[in-house]
This record gives structure tokens, C-alpha cells and sequence, in this order.
């Protein structure tokens, strides 16, 4: 590979914890040069005609809670740099089989009113935590560490580390209230039975009176386009259509930045890891992967709740108890009959999705790891199950398995979008317990999902990850 000069820095991989670590790098005074093996740079944020010319459809995220409560992403100047949050009027809605639906929207007391007998249980629950959110942020999405709020950080934590299920069973009485929880810790992919899962439906459930579920204008491609236009107007420089295949493809520089997993590190490093951090790096786990369906659509989803035709996010799954079945099910290599779907509908915000008053939809469900099983029926059903007549909307239709998920990225490891099992012991140690982002290779380091605080968008991986590079270079 050409050197033009000797770099402080190169970066592999653009997704947005990539882009995070480059920008912070270049910020900080480095000379920086990114990889991705793409044609376009954005790893899991990337837009495209999946299906029919001018439909927008979102290849991977969608919902971009994360996004906008990043400490991260609010340090930069990403609005300048084109990046525009849509906010829905309900952030999330949860329809249920009576015919209503459980809705979140940005403030606890509109969301708790609507939960009849449960209205008190839910501001007990909740109002504490949006309270708490400042305190809690810099603990919460950042490696293990002697908590800074080490009150706040124990409260949260004893709610947290219960099976969602329970909580949600302690919490509420109706089907309502529980069944929102339940498809909030879902998004945990842990089965609902088990410790940690809970943490999940707190902090989304927090997100979104403290922050919003907003979509992207134009798509989740903006998110990562801002990014790389900031990190090119601090010089920073992006190679794209570049695979890297080995370490030593890459020009010399002090630090090198992997926005990859522990499986493709093991491959990029070959015989130079040494063998007890090999052996880190094997047991890492990966957990349930994911099927998506897109579709472009003649009109909007004819829901009969009418609260979810306001919403950009619903959640399919009926009961808790229907839910916590399903998301069992998958750990046990299974395919469930009625399957958790999350369901995206960013045309309700964004009319520039889809031209002439049409519109998109995106949803997915969590499927066992490696799985090549056609899900597009089972969603479909339960789509139509709480939209009578939406299959007759249909234009056209794109999905996607497991394995066609890895051949996209390699960084979805069968299917498994969040870079690796997210539970109590991952997130211990992630990949490793202690230095998670500094490997056992000098100047070396993960900076991908794989690593605290673990999937979605907003970057934090990434940024802690140069962050600690820095501190390492001036000691
Ligand atoms: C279907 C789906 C739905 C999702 N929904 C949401 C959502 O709504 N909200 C949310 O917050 N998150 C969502 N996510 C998760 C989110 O996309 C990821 O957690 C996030 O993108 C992880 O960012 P990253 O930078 O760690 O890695 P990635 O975004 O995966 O980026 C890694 C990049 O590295 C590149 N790369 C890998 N190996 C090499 C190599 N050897 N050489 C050069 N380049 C390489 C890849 O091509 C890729 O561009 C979803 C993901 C999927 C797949």
C-alpha cells in the first residue's frame, strides 16, 4: 500500500464506531487514514434502493435512540454536517391483540396516563431513572469502571440485573405496561428469563422521555456521512473499496483501529496473537442473529391502533408473555410461529423516502445464529395480524439472512448484529475484562461494537477506544 508519509494512525472499518475513533484521533492533532472495504463508507447505517428506484430503505439501523442520547455524537457539530433527527409524535407503540396499543411517547406522564391502573407504577418506575440519566450516562456507556454516581450507578443496577420478566411482573398488572417492557428488553436478545435482560427496557424506556426514538432525514446513511464529512473537515482521510486481509497490508503508523470483532481480528493478526489472548478471543461468543424484510409500500401500514399510525417504531409481538416465549424459543435453535418483529416505518416522519405519498417499511426479527430460514411469511402474519389488509400494500419486497447479513459486513457475525452476545459476562468482559479496547498487539486496538458499551449506533465504542489509545501514547 502507498505511504505518502509516515501516520500517527489508520482506522479499519467505517461504521459509526470507525468513524468515531478516527474523528477523535483528528481531533486530538493525529494524522489519520481510514479503510473500508466497501464502496461506501457506514457499516451498519448504510441507505439504499433495496427495492424499487427512489425508496429509501435502511440496509441496517433504522432508530436512532441511541444515536441522539450519545454524549458522543452530541459533542459534534453533525447538524452542520447535514444530520437531521425526525421525531415521531409517539416514539415507540406496542400493539396489543384486543386492539390497542401501549405507547411511549417523550414524556413519562403522557406515556404513564395511558396505562390505566399501571399510570402510577410506571412514573415509580420511571421518573427516577430520566432523573437520574445525566448521572447514570457516563457510567453506563463506558468500560467497567469504579462507577463516578456509585449510588446512582447500585440503584439502577439492582433493577437492572433482574430478568425483564420479573421486573415487568413486579412493576405492572396490565397487559399493557408489561408488554411494553417486554418488547423493550427484547431489544437485549437475551431471553427475557435472564439476569440483565431488564437493563435493556430500562435505559430504551429512559432514551426515549430523555432523548426521543427519531429516524434520520434521508435515511440512517446521514448519520455516517456527517460523520465523515466532520472527520475530513479535520483532515482526516477515508479510503473506501480497500479490504484488509492482514495487519501487515497496512501502512505503518502508532496506532492501528479496528472497527472489527474478535473473530476477524484473530484473522487479521494470524500467528503474531499471542496464545492467551488468542484463547480470549475464541471464547468470545456471538449470540441470535437476524432476518429482515423491507418492503415499499402503496400507502401508509393501515394499523388498528391508531396510536402506531403516529409512531415511526412499533413493536410486534403481542403479550409479554407471548413475546418472552418466542425470544426462548431462538435460544433454543428454533424459529418461532410468531415471531418478535421490529418494525420501522420512517415514511411517517420522512416523506423523502418514498416518492409520490408512498411509502417504506423495515422490520426484523431474531432468528438462531448462522440461520438461512425464510421468516418473510411468518412477519408478514404478523404484520397483517395487527394491520388487516397490509399485504395488499405491498410493491415490492427485499430480505435478508443471517448468512447474507455476514457476507455484507463480516462484522455480523451469523447474523448477530450487536458484535456479540450482550450478557451479564460480555458485559464484563468485553471482549476482555480489563483494557477492553487495547489488544495483546502494541499500538493495536478494537474499537468496534464488540467492545463497552456494545451495539447501535452512537459511536461510544469507538471513541473511548482512541481515547485510550491517546492516553497510551503520551505515557
Ligand atoms: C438489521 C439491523 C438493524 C439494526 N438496527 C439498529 C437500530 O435501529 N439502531 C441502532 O442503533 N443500531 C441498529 N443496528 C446495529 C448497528 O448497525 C451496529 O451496532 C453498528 O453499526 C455497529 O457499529 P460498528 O462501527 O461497531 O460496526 P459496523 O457498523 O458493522 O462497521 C464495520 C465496518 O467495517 C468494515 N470492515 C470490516 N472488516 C473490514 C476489513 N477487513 N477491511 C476493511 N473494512 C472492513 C465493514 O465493511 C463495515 O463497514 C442494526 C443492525 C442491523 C444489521
Amino acid at each position: 500500500m502507498a505511504v505518502k508519509e509516515a501516520l500517527d494512525a489508520v482506522v479499519v472499518g467505517s461504521g459509526p464506531n470507525g468513524l468515531a475513533a478516527a474523528i477523535t484521533l483528528a481531533r486530538a492533532g493525529l494524522s489519520v487514514t481510514l479503510f473500508e472495504k466497501r464502496d461506501t463508507i457506514g457499516g451498519g447505517t448504510r441507505t439504499e434502493e433495496l427495492t424499487l428506484p427512489g425508496f429509501l430503505h435502511d440496509v441496517c439501523s433504522a432508530v436512532h435512540t441511541l444515536g441522539v442520547a450519545s454524549p458522543f455524537f452530541q459533542s459534534l457539530p453533525l447538524q452542520d454536517h447535514g444530520l437531521e433527527w425526525l421525531h415521531p409524535e409517539v416514539q415507540l407503540a406496542h400493539p396489543l391483540p384486543d386492539g390497542t396499543a401501549a405507547r411511549l411517547y417523550r414524556t413519562v406522564e403522557e406515556t404513564a396516563v395511558r396505562l390505566g391502573t399501571d399510570a402510577a407504577a410506571y412514573r415509580r418506575l420511571m421518573n427516577p431513572l430520566v432523573r437520574r440519566w445525566p448521572g447514570l450516562a457516563p457510567d453506563l456507556l463506558a468500560p467497567l469502571h469504579f462507577p463516578q454516581h456509585p449510588l446512582q450507578f447500585a440503584l439502577f443496577g439492582i433493577e437492572g440485573l433482574l430478568p425483564s420478566n420479573l421486573l415487568g411482573r413486579l412493576c405492572f398488572k396490565t397487559p399493557a405496561a408489561q408488554a411494553l417492557f417486554a418488547g423493550l428488553s427484547a431489544h437485549s436478545f437475551l431471553p427475557l428469563n435472564r439476569p440483565l435482560s431488564a437493563a435493556f427496557g430500562l435505559i430504551l424506556g429512559t432514551l426515549g422521555h430523555v432523548a426521543g426514538w427519531p429516524v434520520a432525514k434521508g435515511g440512517s446513511r446521514t448519520v455516517t456521512a456527517a460523520m465523515a464529512s466532520y472527520l475530513r473537515s479535520l483532515k482526516g482521510e477515508i479510503v473506501t473499496g480497500q479490504e484488509i486481509a492482514s495487519l501487515h497490508d497496512l501502512p505503518p503508523a502508532r496506532i492501528t483501529m479496528l472497527d472489527v470483532t474478535p473473530r476477524q481480528l484473530l484473522a487479521l493478526a494470524g500467528d503474531d496473537i499471542p496464545d492467551g489472548y488468542r484463547r480470549k478471543l475464541n471464547d468470545y461468543r456471538y449470540g441470535p442473529g437476524v432476518f429482515k424484510v423491507d418492503w415499499a409500500l402503496k400507502e401508509a401500514i393501515p394499523w388498528t391502533a391508531a396510536g402506531c399510525r403516529r409512531a415511526a417504531t412499533v413493536h410486534l409481538g403481542g403479550t409479554a408473555e407471548e413475546l418472552s416465549n418466542g425470544e426462548s424459543e431462538i435460544w433454543q435453535g428454533k424459529h418461532p410461529e410468531r415471531p418478535f418483529v421490529l418494525l420501522v416505518q420512517p415514511s411517517v416522519v420522512d416523506p423523502t423516502r418514498a416518492p409520490g405519498g408512498n411509502h417504506v417499511g423495515w422490520a426484523y426479527c431474531h432468528v438462531p445464529n448462522g440461520s438461512t430460514f425464510d421468516m418473510t411469511q411468518r412477519i408478514e402474519a404478523q404484520v397483517e395480524r395487527f394491520a388487516p389488509g397490509f399485504r395488499s400494500l405491498i410493491l415490492a419486497r427485499h430480505t435478508r439472512n443471517c448468512v447474507e447479513y455476514e457476507r455484507y459486513n463480516p462484522n455480523f457475525v451469523g447474523g448477530d448484529i450487536n458484535g456479540g452476545v450482550q450478557d451479564l459476562r460480555q458485559f464484563l468482559a468485553r471482549p476482555t475484562l480489563f483494557s477492553p479496547y487495547q489488544t495483546a498487539l502494541k499500538g493495536v486496538y478494537l474499537c468496534s461494537s464488540s467492545t463497552p458499551p456494545g451495539g447501535g449506533v452512537h459511536g461510544m465504542c469507538g471513541y473511548h477506544a482512541a481515547s485510550c489509545a491517546i492516553k497510551t501514547l503520551k505515557t
